[in-house]
């Protein structure tokens, strides 16, 4: 199915939750390093809001279930990562609009509007070793494999690719935003949270899309 339907867009989110549980103290461990320790905690409880309100309210189209979703994230996570990944999530869902299934360059636009919330609320810059370094270049993925005429689920195994490169560079960068920032060059050689979690949000996109 060249389409990505509704229960694969759920999907991604239950199989992002189950990535997190999986990785909580490993991205904990990660955020003692360079930050405050909580991102796994953060993201855990965010994710477990994020399903208890989509269950709970049932939604039936794209920018409804993403909406629960962000707003659910939003108000679960008191950390950087909440408003920046609610502002994502957010963004996507008003983008898709009140629809049941997207094609590819719907989900490119929608994946790219929420990478641009993430832009305008963060004010990250690309090499400032934060999520945005798995997520800029993986919504670009997506974009480019989508222009190239791949399916949706090609360019979603893209787009983690790009992820999880641009994560794993975030070792050598010095931080410039968020509790990192306050490390400067201390922060050097470990890899960013943030952007740990953001390589599981694409790696999930992809399963769910496979
Ligand atoms: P907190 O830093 O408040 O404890 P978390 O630990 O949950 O929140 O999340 C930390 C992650 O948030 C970082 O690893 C980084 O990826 C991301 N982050 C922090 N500030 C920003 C920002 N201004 N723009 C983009 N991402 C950011
Ligand atoms: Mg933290």
């Amino acid at each position: 199915m060249a389409n990505a339907q509704y229960a694969q867009l759920r999907d991604w989110i239950d199989r992002w939750e189950a990535h997190l549980i999986e990785q909580r103290t490993y991205l904990t461990e990660l955020d003692s390093a360079i930050g405050d320790g909580d991102h796994g905690t953060n993201m855990v409880r965010g994710l477990a809001a994020a399903s208890a309100r989509a269950d709970a309210e049932v939604p039936e189209h794209v920018d409804d279930l993403f909406k629960a979703v962000g707003m659910a994230i939003v108000s679960s996570v008191g950390g950087a990562s909440g408003p920046l990944y609610g502002t994502f999530f957010l963004r996507f869902g008003a983008t898709a609009g009140h629809v049941r299934e997207l094609d590819g360059a719907d989900l490119a636009e929608a994946l790219g509007a929420g990478a641009s919330g993430v832009a305008q609320r963060g004010k990250p810059e690309l090499g400032d070793k934060t999520m945005f370094d798995a997520m800029s270049p993986a919504v670009g993925a997506f974009a480019a494999a989508i222009a190239r005429g791949e399916t949706p689920s090609t360019a979603a195994n893209s787009a983690s690719v790009a992820a999880h490169a641009g994560r794993e560079a975030t070792a050598e960068l010095v931080a410039r935003k968020g509790r990192a920032s306050y490390l400067g060059e201390r922060s050097v050689g470990h890899i960013d949270p943030g952007a740990t979690s953001t390589a599981l949000l694409f790696q999930s996109l992809a399963e769910a899309l496979a």
